[in-house]
C-alpha cells in the first residue's frame, strides 16, 4: 500500500475519501470532531505540496436522496476555521456543478462535495457512479478507515479508475497499529471486550483466543456468560440464543490456556436510568428486578491489575452503560489502567466507537498508544478479513 508520503502532489487535484460522518446536534454543530481532526494531516500534506483537494464523504444514513440534516455543508464553518481559508462547496457530488468547481479549483484550495449517500449508488458500489466520481480528481487518496470494510463506490470501486492511489495518514496508521497488535504483540497480551452484545464480536473473540494471554469480558455481554454458567442475572442484558456459544468460548479459552476474566460483581440498578436505586451485586446472584449496568468494585480491581501487568492491550467496548455517570466508573477505571500500563511501556490499541469516546472524554487520547477511528472496520481487520478499502489501494 503506497501512502501519501510516497508522492508529490504539486499541481495535482487529489480526490480524497474522508470519513466526515460526525455527530451533529440540532443546531448542526459538531459534537465530536475526532474524525475531522484525524484527516487534517493528509489534507495539509497535499496543500503544502502545492496540490488542491477535493473531499468526499458520507454523513449519516439518508434514506432517499438529499436531506437537509445530512448535508455536508454544515461542516463548512468548522473546516474554514481549521484550514484558515474559505472552503468551496458543490451541492452535488457528481454532475456539472461539481465538475465546474473542480475545473476552477486552484493550487492550495479545498472543495467539499455533497454527501455521497444522497445517491444509493454509493452503498451499492455502482461502477458508473464510481467512474463519475473518479473524473473529479487526478489522483485518489483514501483516508476513511472507518468505512474501509465496505465495498462502496467511493471506498473501493473507484480505485480501479486511478493509476495513482494512496492511503492517507489515518488509513496507514490504522493498518500499521492493528498489525502491531496482530503480528508483533509482546506478552502478556490482554484483550478487553465490552459493550452490549457478544454477537457482534464472536469472530474477534474466537480469533483472539489464539493470540492473547488474558481475555477480559465486561459490559452487557458478560451476563450471557454468567447465565450460561448457571447464574441468576435478574433483568440484566442477555442473548438467550448465545448461551451455548458462551459455554463453548469458556471451554475453548481453557483448552488454549487463555485466562478468561469475567466480572465477579456488578453495580445493579432497579431501572435503566441514572437515578435508579443502585447496589453492588454478585454476578451469579443478581436479584430479580435488578439489572447489572456496570462492573462492580471487585471486578474493577481484578481487571485493573491484569491490565497494568500487560505489555500489549487491545480494548473494544465499554464495561457498562458509561453514558450515564453512575455506571461509568468501570469503564473509566479500565481507561486509567490502560494509561498506566502504556506509561510503563505497554502498547495499547483502543478500538473505535464507545471505548474511543470514553478514552477521549477523559482526556487520555494522547496517553494510550493509538485510538482507532474505525469501529466495525477495525473489528473486521482484527478478525483477519481483507478490507475492500485497503485491498483497493494495494
Ligand atoms: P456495543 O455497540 O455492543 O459495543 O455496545 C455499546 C453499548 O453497550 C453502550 O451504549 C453501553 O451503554 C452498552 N452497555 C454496556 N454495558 C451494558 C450493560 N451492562 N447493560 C446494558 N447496556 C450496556
Amino acid at each position: 500500500m503506497k501512502t501519501v508520503d510516497n508522492y508529490n502532489f504539486s499541481q495535482k487535484k487529489a480526490l480524497i475519501r474522508v470519513d466526515f460522518n460526525v455527530p451533529l446536534n440540532e443546531n448542526y454543530e459538531i459534537t465530536d470532531d475526532t474524525r475531522l481532526k484525524a484527516v487534517t494531516q493528509t489534507i495539509n500534506k497535499i496543500i503544502n505540496d502545492g496540490g488542491s483537494v477535493i473531499l468526499m464523504s458520507h454523513l449519516g444514513r439518508p434514506k432517499k436522496g438529499p436531506e437537509e440534516k445530512f448535508s455536508l455543508k454544515h461542516l463548512i464553518p468548522y473546516l474554514s476555521n481549521t484550514f484558515n481559508k474559505g472552503i468551496k462547496f458543490a451541492n452535488d457530488c457528481i454532475g456539472p456543478e461539481a465538475k465546474e468547481k473542480v475545473n476552477n479549483l486552484k493550487e492550495g484550495e479545498i472543495l467539499l462535495l455533497e454527501n455521497l449517500r444522497f445517491y444509493p449508488e454509493e452503498e451499492a458500489g455502482d461502477r458508473d457512479f464510481a467512474e463519475k466520481l473518479s473524473q473529479l480528481g487526478d489522483v485518489y487518496v483514501n483516508d476513511a478507515f472507518g468505512t474501509a470494510h465496505r465495498a462502496h463506490a467511493s471506498t473501493s470501486i473507484i480505485a480501479e479508475f486511478f493509476q495513482d492511489k494512496f492511503a492517507g495518514y489515518v488509513m496507514a496508521a490504522e493498518v500499521e497499529n492493528a498489525k502491531q497488535v496482530l503480528e508483533n504483540a509482546q506478552r502478556p497480551f490482554t484483550a478487553i471486550m465490552g459493550g452490549a452484545k457478544i454477537s457482534d464480536k464472536i469472530l474477534l473473540i474466537e480469533k483472539l483466543l489464539d493470540k492473547v494471554d488474558n481475555l477480559i469480558i465486561g459490559g452487557g455481554m458478560s451476563y450471557t456468560f454468567f447465565k450460561a454458567l448457571g447464574g441468576k442475572i435478574g433483568n440484566s442484558l442477555v442473548e438467550e440464543d448465545k448461551l451455548d456459544l458462551a459455554k463453548s468460548l469458556i471451554k475453548k479459552a481453557k483448552e488454549k490456556g487463555v485466562e478468561l476474566k469475567l466480572p465477579i460483581d456488578s453495580i445493579s440498578a432497579d431501572k435503566f436510568s441514572n437515578d435508579a436505586d443502585i447496589q453492588i451485586s454478585q454476578n451469579h446472584a443478581i436479584p430479580d428486578g435488578r439489572m447489572g449496568l456496570d462492573i462492580g468494585p471487585e471486578a474493577r480491581e481484578l481487571f485493573s491489575n491484569t491490565i497494568k501487568n500487560s505489555r500489549t492491550i487491545l480494548w473494544n467496548g465499554p464495561m457498562g452503560v458509561f453514558e450515564m455517570s453512575n455506571f461509568s466508573q468501570g469503564t473509566n477505571e479500565v481507561a486509567r489502567a490502560v494509561v498506566e500500563a502504556t506509561e510503563k511501556g505497554a502498547f495499547s490499541l483502543i478500538g473505535g466507537g464507545d471505548s474511543a469516546a470514553a478514552v477521549n472524554s477523559l482526556g487520555y487520547g494522547d496517553r494510550v498508544s493509538y485510538v482507532s477511528t474505525g469501529g466495525g472496520a477495525l473489528l473486521e481487520y482484527m478478525e483477519g478479513k481483507i478490507l475492500p478499502g485497503v485491498k483497493a489501494l494495494e
